[in-house]
């Protein structure tokens, strides 16, 4: 098809539609014409080219008001270019911003508390007239916020059940049907250790043993712990827990009973002691008074047995407080007798060391008999007054000690000085030089004296029974004699005297030496 066709269809077909053959009539019928015979032609598009630059806004308009040709493209832009004016800029400014404020009071009633307290600001900002920079510094704090906004609780809160946290209160009705979703499985496992809490609470603390009904819900129970669902078992739950408070109760009851009997014999022991005590202390009879009149069957619990045990307390302690004085004053007493007894001892002791008295035999003891010496010897050198000593010493002494005891021993040292104070005469001096030793010293006698009166105490010894509980005693005697004038001194005499003895010792016993 030519050109030519084309053109004649198109401008059959204006006459046809009944329009005036106007440019634009005439460019529409052609472009039709033009497709219809599958020509393309560059002009046809450009309406559609130029309406894709446009913004959505017109593109719509351009559809919605049919514009098919150039000139009415250029119309519809001219008329909306004249419609563009600075009143209806500031009008949609305050429109946007009458929008932004509606959505900042919004936000500031979300429950977010630092998106709330962002928005009043940001009211508060658009408010004073705000340049661009301000506004820029808020935009930058509501992109700070939106960064660094963590809703990771909610995602905690998941961890409990499986909630729905897009939605605030949605989270809330989740978190509600989630908690008591006893028909679940989870539930019933829940159950299972609710039930053995439970279990553990209806166990006596202080009672001993678990009552029979008990026992048996707490088994009822740990088997099924569903039957917690059950309606009923709430008043069998409740009577247990009643029955346990009590099984406590009785125990208490019956301890507080068993100490109250303690206190009771302990307030009747405290009442004797302070009896006994004579204790004149207005205080402590207070005390008294009040401890008897617990003794009139008072109603046991704990309060009067806490009463007790304090009263009690307070006797002892003032008991103690007495006890302790008195305890001072005796001591100071004690001490006193104490000073006195080793006064006493050393005033014994220096009478002791001034007796010439042996405290066994009575006889003269060694002290006496030295000074006895000395007196003797100060007659010899003076008056030339002889004397002679005897010296006796008893045999196999120390077997008497052995088989007889010590006692026997001294009985035996006892009557034998008996016998030597016999067979002395007043003038004579008899005494006990120490141990099983005596000395006769005779005054006025030579040798054959002294032999004759250690012979007569000899066989008086021999022949005496010395008895002891019952038994009778072997005894015998040996001595050795010596005479003054036969020696040159004091000590020569006794030397010799006990060399004789020795010599009656080695020669047998039982026998009286001397030359
Ligand atoms: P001997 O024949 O050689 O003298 O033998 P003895 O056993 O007598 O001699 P010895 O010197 O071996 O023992 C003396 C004993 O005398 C030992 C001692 O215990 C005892 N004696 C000394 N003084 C006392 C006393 O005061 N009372 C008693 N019971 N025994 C005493
Ligand atoms: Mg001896
Ligand atoms: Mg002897």
């Amino acid at each position: 098809m030519t050109i030519q066709t084309i053109i004649n269809k198109s401008l059959r077909r204006v006459e046809l539609e009944g329009k005036l053959l106007t440019p634009d009539f005439y460019a529409e019928a052609f472009c039709i014409e033009a497709s219809k015979a599958g020509m393309m032609v560059e002009d046809c598009n450009q309406v559609s080219k130029l309406s894709q630059l446009l913004n959505k806004e017109l593109q719509k308009d351009l559809t919605q008001y049919r514009i098919k040709t150039m000139s009415e493209l250029a119309r519809f832009l001219i008329s909306k270019l004249n419609r563009m004016n600075s009143t209806t800029c500031s009008e949609l400014l305050e429109s946007n911003s009458n929008f932004i404020k509606r959505v900042l009071q919004v936000v500031e009633v979300l429950h977010n508390r630092e998106a709330s307290e962002l928005a009043r600001k940001s009211i508060d900002m658009l408010a004073s007239m705000p340049n661009t920079s301000q506004i820029d510094q808020y935009r930058q704090l509501w992109v700070n916020f939106i960064t660094t906004y963590d809703d990771s609780f909610l995602q905690k809160l998941k961890q409990f059940a499986d909630l729905d946290t897009t939605d605030l209160m949605k989270t809330i009705s989740s978190i509600k049907s989630a908690a008591p979703s006893s028909s679940s499985t989870g539930g019933s496992l829940d159950l299972s250790k609710i039930s053995t809490l439970l279990i553990s609470s209806f166990v006596p603390s202080i009672a001993s043993s678990v009552n029979d009904e008990i026992a048996t819900l707490s088994d009822k129970i740990r088997k099924n712990p569903k039957l917690l669902e059950s309606a009923s078992i709430e008043n069998e739950i409740r009577s247990a827990i009643s029955l346990r408070i009590a099984l406590d109760k009785k125990s208490v009851k019956e301890m507080v009973e068993s100490l109250d009997g303690v206190l009771d014999k302990l307030s009747l022991r405290l009442i004797d002691i302070i009896e006994s005590a004579d204790s004149s202390n207005v205080e402590i009879q207070k005390i008294r008074k009040e401890l008897e009149s617990y003794n009139e069957g008072e109603e046991v619990n704990f309060a009067s047995s806490h009463k007790k045990l304090y009263t009690i307390a307070i006797a002892l302690e003032e008991n103690t407080k007495l006890l302790s004085i008195d305890l001072k004053k005796h001591s100071q007493e004690v001490e006193l007798l104490g000073n006195k007894i080793n006064k006493l001892e050393q005033e014994l002791e220096s009478v002791r060391q001034e007796s010439k008295e042996d405290f066994l035999t009575k006889l003269y003891n060694k002290r006496a008999l030295d000074e006895f010496f000395a007196l003797k010897e100060a007659e010899y050198e003076r008056y030339g007054r002889n004397f002679s000593i005897v010296m006796f010493d008893l045999d196999h002494f120390k077997n008497v000690n052995d088989t007889y005891g010590h006692e026997a021993g001294d009985a035996v040292l006892t009557a034998f000085a008996q016998i030597l104070r016999n067979e002395a005469r007043s003038v004579d001096v008899v005494g006990r030089y120490g141990g099983e030793e005596f000395i006769a010293m005779l005054s006025e006698t030579d040798t054959d004296g002294g032999v004759i009166f250690a012979e007569k105490v000899r066989k008086h010894v021999e022949k005496a029974r010395f008895m002891y509980k019952g038994a009778r005693i072997e005894v015998t005697v040996s001595s050795g004699v010596s005479e003054r004038k036969k020696h040159v001194s004091l000590k020569a005499l006794i030397n010799s005297a006990d060399e004789y003895l020795y010599k009656a010792k080695k020669d047998g016993r039982n026998r009286v030496a001397y030359k």
